[in-house]
């Protein structure tokens, strides 16, 4: 199965010099935009070498705004080995060939020199003032035949929490993550009030921005853990429906913060990384599972302080994992009487591995 991601790398340290030629290819690729997407035409009229009107007459069809693509063939990525910037990029302008150093997460930097990745393609990106490459790595990675399940349950108080369920149904490891989205929203929103009321435009946008980062940066810790996990474990990782949340949240204030929870972030980043190792994700309906007791499966409910409270077995447990437990649990039910259940889309090269079923009651 082969397999891809972005690596988004900035390109720093530039002199006036390079970064004016930057500009200026940004500028004649905007104006090209508008040209005939004909060779010939581009190259007659405008200063873009020759590489980049040939890649706008391939794509005469699509009348998009394109970003500027970079061809591998036309840069050159050198390692260094270098501490200070391994990478530079060799980049092609109007004005000549130039060569900039790259910033980007250390992480991806050691993916770039192990050589287990390729690099299919590249844009660049002006942004803020800024320039970006955005390169799209491939890998082949062998799909997971899983001998387990690592059940998510994206909740409230908890961002995620998670359980892993074995064959013989065994629950262990169970990990509550992200307990401080919830203040860091609630933070914000209080400071966006406050300056609000002084209209504090331009302040407000900009914390908004950092609570942005924050809770980004949160979102890609826990994915980052869910997902090694489901690593070691050798499981699938069978993700609660998002529906529920919003019906379980109760009271105005208690919704909103809710409601705007990155939930959908953190679930696609746990689909993104998961699927560059290989691992299936499968999303459940999570109807009833915050409901019911896991213990015995009678009616439950959520009482204070997170706890789920059963009237018929007399079980306290958390709520967020017991909601966990029950996904986990419906789905291996559903494995072990149908077989791989919403696997399949893992043969193929093409498909994504993650697929959508409902386990209903
Ligand atoms: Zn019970």
């Amino acid at each position: 199965m082969l397999v891809s991601k972005t690596i988004r790398a900035e390109l720093y340290g530039l002199t006036r010099f390079k970064r004016k030629l930057l500009e200026d290819l940004q500028a004649e690729w905007d104006r090209a935009q508008a040209l005939e997407r004909d060779y010939r035409t581009l190259r007659e009229q405008t200063r873009l070498p020759s590489y980049y009107c040939r890649a706008l007459a391939w794509k005469a069809g699509d009348r998009r705004k394109a970003p500027i693509l970079i061809d591998k063939d036309s840069f050159k990525l050198t390692d260094t080995g270098n501490r200070f910037a391994r990478f530079f990029v060799s980049v092609s302008t109007p004005g000549g060939r130039i060569w900039c150093p790259l910033r980007m997460w250390r992480s991806h930097e050691e993916l770039l020199s192990s050589g287990r990745v390729e690099i299919s393609d590249s844009q660049l990106v002006h942004r803020n003032g800024r320039f970006f490459l955005h390169l799209t790595v491939k890998r082949r990675v062998k799909p997971m035949r899983p001998s387990g399940v690592l059940a998510v349950d994206l909740g409230e108080r908890f961002l995620a929490a998670s359980v892993a369920l074995q064959k013989e149904a065994n629950i262990t490891s169970p990990k509550l993550y992200g307990k401080e989205a919830r203040g860091i929203r609630r933070h914000y929103a209080w400071l966006r009030k406050r300056l609000g009321e002084r209209k504090l435009l331009r302040v407000i946008k900009r914390i908004g921005r950092t609570e942005r980062r924050r809770i980004d940066d949160l979102c890609h810790k826990i994915s980052r853990a869910i997902v090694s996990e489901a690593k070691e474990r050798n499981s699938v990782i069978v993700i609660g429906d998002l529906k529920g949340i919003r019906k379980r949240a109760k009271g105005r204030r208690f919704r909103r913060i809710v409601h705007s929870m990155p939930h959908h972030r953190l679930s696609r980043y746990i689909e993104y990384k998961a699927l560059w190792e290989g691992i299936p994700v499968v999303h459940a309906g999570e109807a009833y599972t915050s409901r019911t007791c896991h213990r015995c499966g009678n009616e439950g409910r959520r009482v204070s302080q997170g706890f789920f409270k059963c009237p018929s077995c007399g079980l306290e447990y958390n709520a967020d994992l017991n909601g966990a437990i029950n996904i986990g649990e419906r789905f291996l039910g559903h494995w072990l009487r149908d077989g791989a259940v919403g696997l399949s889309a893992l043969e193929g090269d093409s498909e994504p591995p993650s697929t959508e079923i409902g386990l209903r009651g």
